[in-house]
This record gives C-alpha cells, sequence and structure tokens, in this order.
C-alpha cells in the first residue's frame, strides 16, 4: 500500500510548492523553488531533520565548479559524464548522467554564492574510485552534519516554511494524475490535509524497507545477517508514490554498500588504512578478497563470509592514518580495536586460528615484497608490510543507501515508461534514479550527495515555475 487516495478532499490550507523530506534533496530543492518566487512547505518526519544526509561525510562530487577550477583542477561535464558511464560499465541511464554532470558544478556554484554553504575541496582526498580527477567538494569538519546544518540554516533565511514532525502518509491525486495535496501526520495522531500546486518528493531511497530491499536488490536484502546502515526513515514512500501514479523506475537493483562498518559498534571504519596496506581475514583467519577492488562489493563479500563478519588486521603505521579521526576514537574508547604484540596473541585476543593466521600475514609480506600475486589481484605493490604491534577492527558489510528510484528527466520532472513526464511531480536525491547503473560496483564516491543536490535543485526550480504559470 503507498498512500495514494484519489478522493476528493477539502484541504486546510495550500502552497504553490510542497516538498517532502529535509535531506539535502529537499532542502536544496526547497531553496531553489524559494530563489525562484515561490511559497514552499518543506515537510519532515523527524523532530530534527537528519536523514542520511547528516550521517554522511558530507562529500559532493561536481565537475567544473568555481572552487575545484581556483583549486587548479582541470574538470568539465564532459570528462564527468565519461567516467560516470565507465564507471558504470555503461549501465548507467545516459541522459540522467548527461543531466547530472551538466548542473552539479553549477549547483555548488549557487549554493556557496547564493547561500553560503561553505564547500571547499578536499584537496587531501584519495580514494578516487572511479573519478578521473578529484572533485570532491566537501564542508571543512567533513561530516554530513555540518551541510545539513548548514542548507537548514540557509533555508530558514531564505523563508523556507519548513515543519517538522510532519509524516506525509497519503499523496491525493485525481484521474489525471495530477498531485492535489498531502495527508500530514503528526506524532500525536493528528492530521493535517495540504493542498499542493506541485509536489517535489525528496524522501530518499527504500534501505529501511526489507520488503522492497528483498524485491529489488536480493542478493542484500535475502545474505542472513543483513544490515543497513542509512537513515531509518527511508522507507521508500516516494518511490511508492510515484510508481502508482504512473512513474517510471530506474536502476532499482544498484545500492552502495560498505565493506567496513564494526560489529557491534556500527561505526564505519575509515577505509584509508586498508587502501594503504591493511588486510582483511575472516573468522578463520584468511583473507577472502581483494580488499581495495571495490569498497561498496565489499559489503557483499563479508557477508558470503562464516557470521557475515571480518577482521581489519593492521599495525601501527596504518592506525597512525586514522588514529585522530573522531570515529577511530570512539572505537577505542569502546574498546573496539584489539591489540597484540605479534600474530600469535592477537589471533588469540580474536579468536581465529593462529596458524591460519600466521600463515595469511606471511602471504601478505610475501606480496607486498613482490615474491607473490595476490589470489584475488590486488596490488600490494606500494604497500610496505605490516610489522610490529598489530591492530584488529571486527566488521560487516552493510547498505548504505539504494541508487533505484523513478526516473526523471532533465527539469527533475518524474516521467512515465515513455518518457512523458507526469503533470506536477518532480523527485531529486535517493528517490529518483541514480547515475549508478545497476549492481552494486557502479557507486562513483559522493554521487549521492550530488544526485540531492543537483536534482534538488533542478526539481526545485521546476516545481515554482510550473506552479508561476498555473
Ligand atoms: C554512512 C553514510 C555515509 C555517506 N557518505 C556520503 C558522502 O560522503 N557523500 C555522498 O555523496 N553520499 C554519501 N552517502 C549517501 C548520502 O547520504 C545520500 O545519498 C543523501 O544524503 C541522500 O539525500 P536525500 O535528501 O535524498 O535523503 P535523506 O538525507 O535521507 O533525507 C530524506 C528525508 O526524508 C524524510 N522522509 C522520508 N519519508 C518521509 C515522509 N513520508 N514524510 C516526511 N518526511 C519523510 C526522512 O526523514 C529524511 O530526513 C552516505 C550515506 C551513508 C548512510
Amino acid at each position: 500500500m503507498s498512500g495514494l487516495d484519489r478522493s476528493a478532499v477539502a484541504f486546510d490550507v495550500e502552497f504553490p510548492v510542497v516538498v517532502v523530506g529535509a535531506g539535502a534533496a529537499g532542502l536544496t530543492a526547497a531553496l531553489a523553488a524559494r530563489d525562484a518566487g515561490a511559497e514552499v512547505l518543506l515537510l519532515e518526519r523527524d523532530e530534527t531533520p537528519r536523514g542520511s544526509t547528516s550521517m554522511s561525510q558530507g562529500y559532493v562530487c561536481a565537475a567544473g565548479s568555481k572552487i575545484q577550477r581556483a583549486a587548479g583542477i582541470e574538470d568539465d561535464a564532459e570528462r564527468f559524464y565519461a567516467d560516470i558511464m565507465a564507471r558504470t560499465r555503461g549501465t548507467a541511464n545516459p541522459d540522467l548522467a548527461r543531466t547530472v554532470s551538466d548542473n552539479a558544478g553549477r549547483a555548488i556554484d549557487w549554493l556557496v554564492e547564493n547561500h553560503k554553504i561553505p564547500f571547499e575541496m578536499n584537496l587531501t582526498w584519495g580514494g578516487f574510485f572511479g573519478h578521473s580527477v578529484n572533485r570532491m567538494h566537501g564542508v571543512p569538519s567533513k561530516r554530513g552534519e555540518e551541510l545539513h546544518g548548514a542548507l537548514i540554516r540557509a533555508a530558514e533565511e531564505a523563508g523556507v516554511n519548513l515543519v517538522t514532525g510532519a509524516h506525509v502518509d497519503k499523496v491525493f491525486a485525481d484521474e489525471t494524475n495530477t498531485v492535489v495535496g498531502v495527508r500530514v501526520r503528526r506524532a500525536d495522531g493528528s492530521e493535517e490535509l495540504v493542498g499542493c500546486q506541485t509536489l517535489v518528493l525528496t524522501t530518499c531511497g527504500f534501505g529501511a524497507n526489507l520488503e522492497m530491499v528483498k524485491t529489488y536488490i536480493p542478493s542484500f536484502g535475502q545474505a542472513a545477517n543483513y544490515r543497513y546502515f542509512g537513515h531509518e526513515g527511508n522507507e521508500g514512500e516516494g518511490i511508492e508514490w510515484g510508481r502508482d501514479l504512473g512513474a517510471a523506475l530506474g536502476s532499482m537493483d544498484a545500492f552502495q554498500g560498505y565493506g567496513a562498518l564494526t560489529e557491534p559498534y556500527g561505526i564505519i571504519a575509515n577505509y584509508d588504512m586498508v587502501m594503504n596496506g591493511a588486510v582483511t581475514v575472516n573468522i578463520e583467519g584468511k583473507r577472502f578478497s581483494n580488499e581495495n577492488a571495490d569498497i561498496s562489493a565489499q559489503a557483499l563479500n563479508i557477508l558470503a563470509q562464516p557470521e557475515g563478519t571480518g577482521w581489519i588486521i593492521f599495525d601501527d603505521a596504518r592506525r597512525a592514518i586514522v588514529e585522530n579521526l573522531p570515529e577511530f576514537r570512539d572505537l577505542v574508547t569502546l574498546g573496539g580495536v584489539r591489540t597484540a604484540p605479534d600474530a600469535d596473541q592477537l589471533a588469540a585476543l580474536i579468536r581465529v586460528p593462529p596458524d591460519a593466521l600466521k600463515d595469511t600475514l606471511a602471504e601478505v609480506e610475501k606480496m607486498t615484497r613482490g615474491e607473490m600475486a595476490c589470489p584475488f589481484g590486488r596490488d600490494f605493490s606500494k604497500s610496505a608490510p605490516l610489522s610490529g604491534t598489530l591492530h584488529a577492527l571486527k566488521t560487516t558489510g552493510a547498505l548504505f543507501h539504494t541508487q533505484g528510484g523513478l526516473k526523471v528527466n532533465s527539469k527533475a520532472q518524474v516521467i512515465r515508461a515513455d518518457g512523458t513526464p507526469l503533470p506536477n511531480l518532480f523527485a531529486g536525491g535517493g528517490t529518483a534514479e541514480s547515475i549508478s547503473g545497476t549492481g552494486c560496483n557502479g557507486y562513483l564516491p559522493a554521487a549521492g550527495l550530488c544526485m540531492a543536490v543537483t536534482l534538488g535543485m533542478l526539481a526545485g526550480a521546476s516545481a515554482a515555475e510550473l506552479a508561476a504559470s498555473a
């Protein structure tokens, strides 16, 4: 049941533009609609907006922004488009990839210049994973909370009517599939009916809806140790409303996983130490993957191991890379980092067979010295061997966010299978189809927030334009 309702109701209040979901996409859409002169109501189910946006590191990939150029980085929409298509082995929706690569840099410039969002280039970022140049725009703290807070502040300054604790559980539409309003349910059980001329859906993806995950991403949804690590409010409602209004869905099996979520702490293990030579073993003390091939697909690799867990094994040199990061300090405080003077004692501490762990580490040493090829194809040529005191972090694989959703055109209008737009429905962020193609390994780092701010900007501007012309 998606909550689509065809009955005629009298609305308590009406707005030209209603946006559902106050993550990065919804806030950006609301800002764009305000900039275009529309009265905007932004409805958020949580009392305090958090969304996956606050859980993220706040990085947005974009090509050709002014701050990227000022940092001396040569990039443009054509190159970004080529990277998207290469990363997804040609499976990304090419029209959408064009729209996003053409507009992402503009979205960053607009947010910086018109709304004082403190983006800067993260020049130390090393994990290109498919980006041929550095296009990582982030906020100074490298935390999504800061980005989210800056967008909320900007929305307040711009006069967006942000109402929190407002769960939209119904969308009303007429027989032409024109949306006429929504029902808002409050925590105390009361209801409000809000009419609208245009509706922007920014409720993110469906990671928190296990039934949808099982249907669309069976490799993940049916994993015995399935773990979702995005926002719990992302139940796919926006996608279901759009689908029931006649929208086409795209890239529904695509997702971003993460192969290094610590157990049982649910804190992200920073992957820089693995990229610099740490390895992951299973509870049998054996490596099972090229840890650096794909951080997203690594989630499935770990979930396929006994008990669905593994241990990242690292030494003092690799530890120094992450030592001062807040999440690593939290893990130390919680006792999540196990430390021992040698492999034998570490194996006893983490309860893996000592001989197997010693054999694994001896093989890794040979690989770093070029005396043996990695059976999983990992290139150890630039890694120094692990030495001295050893540490271990228990990890599992998790779903961060889904990448499939409502198909949209270059104005972020939700479209049908034949490409025609629905009368007055727009979508952005995780509610819309993304640029990740199919499956688990098409995700370009920071594409999630790129989709949020780029489609959010387009959706808000288009909705305001349509409302003004009505
Ligand atoms: C741990 C983690 C790290 C990540 N790091 C990055 C990164 O650095 N860079 C990057 O690009 N991406 C990253 N991502 C992905 C990124 O966070 C998402 O792609 C992005 O936040 C999506 O934005 P959104 O606005 O679509 O969704 P959200 O931020 O999730 O916002 C959706 C909002 O809609 C609300 N909502 C849902 N249903 C309703 C309803 N029916 N009524 C009212 N409100 C509703 C929710 O409560 C929520 O606040 C990360 C994700 C995770 C989980």
